[in-house]
């Protein structure tokens, strides 16, 4: 006679989805079966732990940075602005 146990026991996941739904797990965008999978991981794998707990640290430092993404490109327009009114003065005539 074959028991097969283990069918109700939740599947483990590997270091590689704990990458993979990382992000997703920080957002709390993922099912409570997954969570808790992920939970279970990082509960007896150390590495994935720190994984994450870096994905969390560096996804804070972001969100604190200011956002000076504009500035540079109104530099860039204003230089050319200036460019395009330099003509050529000495023309044949
Ligand atoms: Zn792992």
């Amino acid at each position: 006679m074959v028991q097969e146990e283990g069918s109700a026991i939740v599947p483990e996941i590997t270091c590689q989805e704990v990458v993979q739904w990382a992000s997703a797990y920080l957002d709390e965008h993922v099912s409570d079966e997954q969570k808790r999978r992920i939970v279970l991981h990082l509960a007896i794998c150390a590495g994935c732990e720190t994984y994450i707990q870096q994905i969390a640290t560096v996804r804070d430092a972001v969100r604190l940075l200011p956002k000076t993404e504009e500035q540079p490109s109104e530099l860039h327009r204003l230089r050319q602005t200036l460019g395009t009114r330099t003509r050529r003065a000495s023309s044949g005539g």
